[in-house]
């Protein structure tokens, strides 16, 4: 059953997206040489708590932080910690926001100082492919057009996206119905209905699409040891084009910067 959200529900859920993407602006912004990724997680928990809402990573599955951080060949589910971020450093920062009972879910890839110039195009092209992927998320459309398009972009830049991970819908809780994967043919899965709410996040890698798992459970690897990037944004389905809830304030539209 995918929920379909009432009026009231969206205006809350536009205050928890505006939440999450300031935390994520917030944790961009302290992507530097020097800074451990625990810094940054206070920097997230205490940001959210300032807001009045919860962080909604924290405890979910037992994970240990309130945002998930990932640096270079770690895709997704990076435990923040004494991880020093090095000069030329890809960081990936996924962040949740539990406000007035409805989250927000959000993510980007940021570079510390200089990068090399295939994991500039990589975080390009992750993004680009989330943009790719939302002209399909519309009234009518099939959940697998989203992912087909996003699939689509990333091959033909010379990337795989990761199939074991998928987005998902997002309201009440963090995942809800439908899974939104990264990959597929089209025509297929769930018909996108005004009023439902989902969360479109590719991760996408220079290599292999083959990630593993760490022994710690969360950190999540590519397999064959290459960077890996990450780009999210929780967004509402109208009559239209797709509202994305996970946007800053303000006059720039913070969320298509990396
Ligand atoms: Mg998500």
């Amino acid at each position: 059953m995918i929920s379909i959200k009432t009026q009231q529900e969206i205006e809350i859920m536009r205050k928890a997206g505006r939440i999450t993407a300031n935390a994520r602006k917030l944790a961009g912004d302290m992507v530097k040489p020097g800074v451990t990724t625990r810094e940054i997680d206070e920097a997230v928990h205490d940001y959210i708590l300032s807001q009045g809402a919860t962080p909604s990573f924290l405890g979910y599955g037992g994970f240990p932080g309130s945002a998930c951080i990932s640096v270079n060949d770690v895709v997704i589910h990076g435990i923040p910690g004494e991880l020093v971020i090095q000069e030329g450093d890809i960081v990936s920062v996924d962040v949740g926001a539990y406000w007035h009972g409805f989250h927000g879910d959000c993510a980007a890839t940021f570079a510390a100082g200089t990068i090399d110039e295939e994991s500039r195009k990589l975080i390009r092209v992750t993004r680009e492919s989330f943009f790719a992927g939302i002209q399909f998320a519309r009234r009518g459309c099939r959940v697998s057009d989203i992912s087909h398009a996003v699939q689509e972009y990333v091959e033909a830049n010379g990337f795989s996206v990761v199939r074991d991970f998928v987005g998902h819908g997002v309201g009440e809780k963090l995942h809800e119905e439908p899974e939104v994967p990264n990959f597929g043919k089209p025509g297929r899965g769930p018909r996108l209905m005004p009023g439902m709410v989902i969360a479109v996040e590719p991760m996408v890698n220079a290599g292999t699409f083959e990630v593993r798992v760490m022994a710690d459970r969360w950190t999540t690897r590519t397999a064959d040891g290459r960077r890996a990037a990450h780009y999210e944004n929780t967004l509402l389905i109208t009559e239209g084009e797709p509202e994305i809830l996970t946007v800053t304030e303000g006059p720039t539209n913070e969320y298509i910067q990396v």
